[in-house]
């Protein structure tokens, strides 16, 4: 295996978006980010590339798609139009866009599959579990609450047991600990190099790559009634889109220089799969493996329900892609959870891009008009420079020194601040050498010198911007009287005083117009409330309740008269130690007494239970929860509702007895 990695290049990667889900912040977020650093090493000159896609297979698509009445593949196209509509409003400069419905990948990950079977790494065994039907996921004992409900989602598991793929997982385990160990850079943030590596340690167990309950994706080589497993498919789609194995494809340059940016939620996927995957087959693993926080909005978690989300496209149609930019690189420190607040957004846009940004531009401009007739004064003046202007020109110089440092640490909110120091020392350095009154008063060139200086400082700055702000590093440009196209920039040449041919500046509108607090404030009280408006008349209703509409097939009475299902009166509720959501209850049953183990504490008192007469499945084969066996389960009607997890129990009327069955 070739270890060394490519440092002239950088190709990075969004995760593919899953598409039963509008676009919100988070895939913006993520987009964002990425696009930022592609910027940046294009300005550069490394060999870069950016790749973001959709990924498209798996139960849930199906499902939704049965629900609307479509094929899935509609439904993906669908989605797939929202998603490249947003990265088009958001100024997103990915070079491709892969979805794992397109032949290239089905192609490549049907490759993996034979090329890993051929060594061994995939076996066939069998595999049972507790498996999550939404989040198409078996999930290990270990990771099991004692409420027996999915970690991810909360909802209830199923117990399942299939014939299987597996990846040879464990083999891979030493090799994963030793990279690691001599790359800690390799996973960033720190925190979640320690989770990756805690999680290695305690052991990888062979990873289930198959399945025959779903259609909805790629059928396994050879032996058609596997699909498979989503989340192999979904991760090959870095490599395969990017012309995996054909010789001289665009691979060979790229993929040592991999980079993988994805949310905290699925690291282990990027960081012990798909390395392990890849090292089987004889591949490099990732250069690094970035992820990033989750943002709440207003301080509260995003959810349909509340009506919270915040939708990309409004941000853009009412502050501008740039602003909406900048602020989610410039808020939370990378890597970091934050919190969207669009007051928090509109006095960033006020202090840092208005005032500190727009100002200097503006007064700069406005005084090279008034003293000089639009005429830069030539870079020559600066032979004459005192310390004052030295010293902002040596400011400005380590300011670049410092962002390219920052961002090979995708520190994109270190990088800005560095910015902005030089940005403040710009609107300083105005106010101290007072050119208006040099422009009275002053018959050398000092005025000249402060004038080009200023000029020096927003060049930089308009290319140092671009990354993050292309729209606005544009507008900067045409007015400073540079050509637009920042590719004509690399900045490692970036030359204080470079610009030897005569320039003339055109002053244009503000950059950012000042926000008037009480009209937005106005303005965004009437968005809210028609929002919550529509949320409670739509069906979305926040006070509604709502269910699983999931349907069953048909099956036949002999089916049905598997079960034995009694009346059972509660006789007693006792919580399980270290399990907040459990109760032992102890049943009477007529004929015998028994205890079962439910997990309905957060639901109701013991108080409320004693004495019910409640519905009970008893030839539910014996499980133990926490060291207690339970012997059967209690029938009970589950809904939501605004605040959350419903529940109300089957219970019978009267002086049923005890033990009679249920027909
Ligand atoms: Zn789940």
């Amino acid at each position: 295996m070739n270890g060394n990695d490519d440092n002239s290049g950088f190709y990075i990667t969004t995760p593919i978006y899953y598409v039963n889900d509008v676009p919100h912040i988070g895939h913006a977020y993520t987009t964002i980010a990425c696009d930022a650093l592609s910027r940046w090493h294009r300005m550069r000159g490394d060999g870069t590339r950016f790749l973001t896609g959709t990924d498209e297979h798996g139960q849930k698509i199906q499902q939704a798609a049965e629900k609307r009445g479509m094929k899935p593949i509609e439904l993906c196209d669908e989605v797939v139009m929202n998603f490249k509509k947003l990265w088009k409003a958001l100024g997103i400069s990915n070079d491709d866009f892969i979805r794992t419905t397109e032949e290239r990948h089905i192609k490549v990950t049907r490759y993996f599959f034979e090329k890993l079977m051929a060594s061994d790494d995939i076996y066939k065994g069998l595999y049972e579990g507790w498996y999550c039907v939404p989040c198409e996921t078996y999930v290990p004992d270990a990771q099991m609450g004692e409420d027996m409900l999915c970690p991810d989602c909360k909802r209830p598991l199923a117990r399942m047991s299939e014939e299987s793929y597996f990846f040879r997982l464990s083999k891979y385990q030493e090799a994963l600990i030793r990279r690691y160990e001599a790359r800690p850079d390799a996973i960033m943030p720190r925190v979640r190099y320690n989770e990756v590596m805690n999680f290695i340690r305690s052991g990888l167990q062979d990873l289930s790559v198959s399945r025959t309950t779903l259609k909805w994706g790629i059928p396994v080589p050879g032996d058609e009634r596997h699909t498979v497993y989503v989340w192999l498919d979904a991760l090959i789609n870095y490599i395969s889109a990017v012309g995996y194995p054909e010789p001289g494809g665009k691979w060979e340059s790229c993929w040592p220089c991999v980079r993988h940016m994805v949310g905290k939620d699925i690291i282990r996927f990027h960081a012990v799969i798909w390395p392990a995957v890849l090292m089987a087959m004889g591949l490099n693993p990732p250069v690094r493996v970035f992820a990033h926080g989750w943002w709440t909005v207003e301080g509260d978690k995003m959810s349909k329900s509340k009506g919270n989300v915040v939708d990309p496209f409004e941000m853009v149609d009412i502050y501008g892609a740039d602003s909406f930019r900048y602020f989610l690189l410039r808020e939370v420190p990378f890597g970091n959870d934050g919190d969207f607040s669009e007051l928090g957004m509109v006095n960033r846009v006020n202090s840092d891009l208005a005032n500190d940004i727009g100002n200097l531009l503006n007064r700069t401009l406005q005084m090279i008009e008034k003293y000089r007739g639009g005429c830069l004064p030539p870079s020559a003046v600066f032979e004459r420079s005192c310390d004052a202007d030295a010293a902002l020109r040596g400011l400005a110089e380590k300011t670049l020194a410092g962002m390219d440092s920052q961002m090979s640490d995708f520190s994109m909110d270190g990088a800005l601040k560095t910015l902005w120091v030089l940005i403040g020392a710009g609107n300083k350095y105005i106010d101290e050498t007072q050119p208006w009154k040099l422009g009275r008063d002053d018959p050398d060139d000092r005025l000249d010198i402060v004038l080009r200086t200023l000029w020096e400082v927003l060049r930089l700055a308009s290319m140092l911007i671009f990354p993050f702000m292309p729209e606005t590093a544009a507008r900067m440009r045409s007015q400073l009287g540079l050509e637009e196209d920042i590719s004509v920039e690399r900045y490692p040449d970036w030359k204080w005083g470079a610009h030897l041919e005569p320039v003339s500046v055109k002053k244009g509108g503000v950059l950012f117009p000042r926000i008037d607090i009480p009209k937005w404030k106005a303005d965004y009280d009437a968005r809210m409330k028609s929002r919550a408006e529509a949320l409670s008349a739509g069906s979305g209703n926040v006070s509604a309740v709502s269910f699983d509409t999931e349907r069953k097939p048909a099956i036949e009475i002999d089916d049905f008269k598997k079960l034995e299902i009694r009346v059972a009166r509660i006789e007693s509720a006792e919580k399980i130690e270290k399990a907040s959501k459990l109760y032992k209850l102890g049943l009477d049953l007529g004929f015998e007494r028994r205890f079962i183990v439910s997990g309905i504490r957060e639901f109701f008192t013991p108080e409320q239970l004693i004495g019910k007469k409640i519905l009970v499945l008893c030839n539910l084969k014996p499980a133990v929860f926490r060291g207690v066996e339970s012997n059967g389960m209690l029938l009970a009607a589950e809904a939501r509702d605004g605040s959350g997890e419903i529940l109300s129990l089957a219970v019978v009327d009267g002086d049923f007895p005890p033990g009679a069955p249920v027909h």
